[in-house]
């Protein structure tokens, strides 16, 4: 141990070697419950390329695992330490670069915070579209480690559509450099694709260069209350089927509802079972949400509201934003992520409400609906074993439909350690052998990230 905070310090700025376990402690997890965590030896924090360099060298000299950190936002237990690890935190890695509206990329470090990237762009009329939930604290690190998802999706698509290139660091300290800056580009195997959603597992990204799009328009939203999910499956599919493109369509139960009204006195209306949010951002957006307040009738909404302006539109997405934290407060959660093809969403939503009856629980669900991607959030009581054990059930029954319905077990929160014994069954055993085979190119030691994912 000495050794090791020795030779990491010798290349490290002053202070940047954290052993105090208190302060360790605090870097041991993400923000997934009923995940193991293990002790880390040391929290690193690196301010430049070469540091990260320096820390993976050691690592692979002194034959020591690393767990690289952003935000620690994650839900999978992805960036939760082992026991005796190197926490390798990004954080400190926090400048963006180079903004070029001409080729409209944005050159980042991965400690950059989801939401200062996108305020800072949208100075110069540009947009980087995806949003995470979590974007006032996820950082681009942790959104490239894992793929991360948002709610503009439906129309702008997931982070590996804004990935053009990446600096990483080899487990051996080596620097690769993937991909391009340029407008298109096919040269060699897609590996920067490949980073996108590896978890930290195959190296450590110092640096992106993201694809930037124009500004939209600001958003203007409906709500649309519908009295069972059937319903708002079928005004989803209706929607998507009239070759319309929200910029945003998603679903909360009633569960979801009253709890969001619980926390931020949102107003939103509780006698709904399902409560449909659409958003549009293109020039004709009054057009088309009063196409879709018309299609949400047809599929049996028993009320429409579109907001009357900006302000009340911005209220709605912010009520959407509380779901998470809200439902959070209401006992002990598991966070599921199960996406199927939106045409089998009402499916989805019957099937995750008959697993609640069967196991006598509670679970609430926030959808991004135009993805078909579930969170259905079992809420339970973790003191109380019985209970513990149906959760557990609930949550695996959750992606056995998912699976079964044509799905995935997780749309955007990655694989980390809490499904990493569903990727299996989702991947079969030529694809997980392959994908073992890959770890092993990039990571022979097998010291980056271990145990997580495959
Ligand atoms: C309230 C709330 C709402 C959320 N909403 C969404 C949502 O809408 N959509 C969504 O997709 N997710 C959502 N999340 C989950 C989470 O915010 C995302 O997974 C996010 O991308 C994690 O970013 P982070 O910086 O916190 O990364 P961390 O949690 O620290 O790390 C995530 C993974 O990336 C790896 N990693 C981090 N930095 C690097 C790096 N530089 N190089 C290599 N690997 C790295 C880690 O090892 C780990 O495997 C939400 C979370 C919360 C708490």
């Amino acid at each position: 141990m000495g050794d090791l905070t020795d030779r990491l310090a010798q290349g490290l700025s002053a202070g940047a070697v954290v052993v105090d376990p208190d302060v360790t402690a605090a870097y041991s997890r993400d923000m997934a419950g009923f995940c193991a965590a293990g002790v880390p030896a040391v929290v690193v924090f690196p301010e430049t390329v070469e540091q990260v360099q320096h820390v993976m060298r050691v690592a692979t000299e002194l034959r020591v695992p690393v767990v690289p950190q952003g935000a620690r936002t994650g839900l999978s237990g992805a960036a939760n330490a082992v026991d005796g690890c190197v926490v390798l935190s990004l954080v400190k890695l926090n400048r963006i670069l180079e903004i070029d509206p001409v080729n409209r990329i944005a050159v980042v470090e991965p400690g950059v915070v989801n939401a200062e990237l996108s305020r800072t762009v949208e100075q110069l009329g540009l947009s980087y579209p995806p949003d995470p939930s979590s974007w006032e604290s996820c950082t681009i690190g942790g959104n490239i480690g894992t793929g991360a998802g948002g709610l503009c999706c439906v129309k702008y698509g997931v982070t590996s559509e804004y990935v053009l290139g990446l600096d990483v660091v080899l487990a051996d300290g080596r620097l690769l450099s993937t991909g391009r800056r340029t407008a298109k580009g096919v040269a060699g195997y897609d590996l920067t694709r490949l980073f996108v959603g590896s978890e930290g597992t195959l190296g450590v990204v110092v640096r992106a260069v993201l694809a930037l799009r124009p500004a939209p328009a600001p958003q203007l939203a409906l709500a649309a209350e519908f009295p069972s999910a059937d319903a708002a499956g079928a005004a989803v599919c209706e929607v998507m089927a009239r070759g319309l493109t929200p910029s945003l369509m998603e679903l909360m139960d009633a569960v979801s509802v009253r709890a969001v009204n619980e926390l931020g006195q949102m107003g939103l209306p509780e006698s709904t079972q399902a409560l449909l949010l659409v958003a549009f951002d293109g020039p004709d957006r009054v057009g088309e949400l009063a196409r879709v307040a018309e299609l949400c009738r047809a599929a049996g909404a028993t009320e429409v509201v579109p907001a009357e302006d900006q302000a009340e539109s911005d209220l709605l997405l912010a009520a959407r934003r509380l779901a998470l934290p809200a439902l959070d407060r209401l006992g002990t959660t598991m966070i599921d992520d199960v996406a199927v093809p939106r045409s089998r969403l009402a499916e989805m939503l019957n099937g995750v409400a008959a697993i609640a009856e069967r196991h006598g629980l509670t679970i609430g669900v926030v959808s991004h609906a135009g993805d078909g991607n579930t969170h259905p959030i079992v809420i339970f009581d973790a003191e109380d074993e019985d209970q513990a054990v149906r959760a557990q059930r609930s949550f695996d029954d959750i992606m056995a439909l998912g699976l079964e319905l044509g799905g995935t077990i997780t749309g955007e929160h990655g694989v980390g350690l809490l499904k990493r014994d569903w990727l299996a069954r989702e991947l079969g055993p030529v694809a997980l052998e392959l994908q073992r085979q890959l770890k092993g190119v990039f990571d022979p030691l097998g010291i980056l990230n271990p145990g997580k994912m495959v």
